[in-house]
């Protein structure tokens, strides 16, 4: 199986619902306006896809450094 990572994309309006989902704790609000997820925290478990309320979070594929 391959590992995902959420990808956060431009329509974000920094609501905040994401954060409070995310069990790693791997998303903050940048600068007020946009949610950034931190990848070496995010496991790919999707609920911070589920919960957005705009439907601006998706996934992808992890790069493997
Ligand atoms: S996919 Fe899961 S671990 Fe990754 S940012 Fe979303 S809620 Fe957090
Ligand atoms: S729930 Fe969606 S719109 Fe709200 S801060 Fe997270 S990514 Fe942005």
């Amino acid at each position: 199986m391959s590992k995902m990572i959420a990808v956060v994309s431009k329509q974000c309006v920094a609501c905040g619902t994401c954060l409070k989902k995310c069990p790693k704790g791997a998303i903050h609000i940048e600068k007020g306006i946009i949610a950034v997820v931190d990848e070496s925290l995010c496991v790919g478990c999707g609920l911070c896809e589920k919960a957005c309320p705009a439907s601006v979070i998706t996934r992808k594929v992890r790069e493997e450094a």
